[in-house]
């Protein structure tokens, strides 16, 4: 099929969480008055990163801004119904506040917490340092023979829909005049240093005034279009879901072990997931769950700080990818200097759903004003990729 679509101002490649609340905060401000087309060839979400994740939030980060983000994260999660309602109705975000709680078995790994739990809390966050005493008394399922301390977060940080938040975003903004179509981006027509049509699977250009890159694990592709490169790349991600004979009668803290293995409560079960041992690129399409990760790196080390996990059974599995920033495992947001009317709003390195709606509203302000208006982002700008500085947050799980 081929043929023109109306121009519009802006376009987003990809319409999951991301493309969704740029979308969103576009159409709730009051000085944009523009159209959006959101292009999303997955109107299921099935192969999404959105529909594939843990859906927690934190502040325990290493960087100001990231804590910032996070926490305009939590302030939108506490006002959601509100924020996203149409007609009277809101889906359900369903947010359980359990803090997560990160263990130290070494005392540098301990001071790095601390420094950090200083930094934290400069920015407003609730985390504080534990002696191994107030572990063992906190948090009696755990094993603490091998730890010299932890950092608990405050109840702020849980869990929540991420289902849900992706269908706020989306349902509110197509309530407010967003259209959403199902289609591929397939090239972006680039002259006098600006984009001024997407061209798609389907044969139709689409003229635009910006362009947003949305695109997920598949961000590097849409840099390429435009003759940039983006250090994101797609890294396998197996979430497994697991009973315990035991079941433990106490909060679970979204916990984080030494070695990065994290596990949490969810309703009658327990989630968890670690780092695999080799980390690499995969194929996009590649969604496949590695099984073998639960009893050769997970279990394990569950069984070592948790008794009760001891006798576990997994129920079920699935596979993911986080987009991840080889430079420094930050989000990349805002234009290059050589396009720039090409927004970047990538490689989350696994943390985009509670970004999402700062990075949102991030990118809605760099649209409609030219530059930011609440959290100041510039430090996560393209610069740093074509300086190769990289901007490390060191807290990714
Ligand atoms: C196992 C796992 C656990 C996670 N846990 C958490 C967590 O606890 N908390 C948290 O905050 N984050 C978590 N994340 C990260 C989070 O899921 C992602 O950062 C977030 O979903 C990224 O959203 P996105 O919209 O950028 O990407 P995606 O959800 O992957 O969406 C990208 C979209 O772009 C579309 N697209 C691709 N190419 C094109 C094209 N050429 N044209 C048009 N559209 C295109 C795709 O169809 C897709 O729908 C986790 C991720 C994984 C894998």
């Amino acid at each position: 099929m081929g043929g023109e679509l109306p121009a519009f101002d802006v376009v987003c490649v990809g319409g999951a969480v991301i493309g969704s609340a740029v979308a969103y905060f576009l159409s709730e401000n009051p000085d944009f008055d523009g159209t959006v087309l959101v292009i999303e060839p997955d109107p299921s979400y099935e192969s999404a990163q959105t529909s594939r994740a843990q859906n927690s939030i934190r502040e325990q980060f290493s960087n100001p801004v990231n804590i910032e983000i996070s926490r305009f994260g939590m302030d939108f999660i506490d006002n959601f119904d509100h924020n996203t309602e149409v007609e009277g109705e809101a889906p359900l975000i369903n947010f359980r506040g359990t803090g997560y709680l990160f263990l130290a078995d070494d005392p540098g790994h301990l001071a790095t917490l601390g420094r950090d739990a200083e930094l934290q809390q400069a920015n407003g966050a609730g985390s504080r340092m534990l002696t191994v005493d107030e572990v063992a008394a906190g948090f009696p399922f755990l094993d603490t023979t091998t730890l010299v301390g932890a950092r608990l977060g405050s109840m702020r940080e849980g869990s929540f829909d991420g289902w849900a938040l992706l269908q706020g975003f989306r349902r509110r903004a197509v309530h407010n005049g967003v259209r959403y179509l199902t289609d591929r981006v397939v090239d972006l027509v680039v002259d006098g240093g600006r984009v001024h049509s997407v061209v798609l699977a389907s044969g139709r250009t689409v003229a635009c005034g910006s362009v947003v890159n949305a695109a997920g694990t598949r961000a590097a592709q849409i840099a390429a279009m435009v003759g940039l490169e983006l250090p994101v790349e797609p890294r396998a991600r197996t979430s497994f879901v697991f009973d315990c004979a035991t079941p433990i009668e106490h909060n679970v803290p979204l916990t984080v072990t030494p070695e990065g293995v994290h596990f949490r409560r969810e309703q009658h079960h327990y989630v968890t997931g670690a780092v695999p041992v080799d980390d690499r690129a995969v194929d996009p399409d590649d969604l496949g769950a590695r099984h073998h990760e639960f009893e050769e790196l997970i279990w394990p080390i569950l069984a070592t700080y948790v008794p009760a996990f001891d006798r576990v059974r997994v129920v079920t599995s699935w596979g993911g990818q986080y987009a991840y920033n080889v430079l420094d495992h930050n989000l990349v947001i805002g234009p290059p200097p050589s396009v720039p009317n090409f927004l970047f709003a990538n490689g989350f390195s696994g943390h985009g759903l509670q970004q999402s709606a700062a990075v949102g509203r991030a990118v809605s302000e760099l649209i409609v004003h030219g530059g930011y208006r609440t959290i100041d982002m510039s430090e996560l700008g393209y610069q740093r990729i074509l300086d190769n500085e990289p901007f490390l947050e060191s807290v990714v799980i």
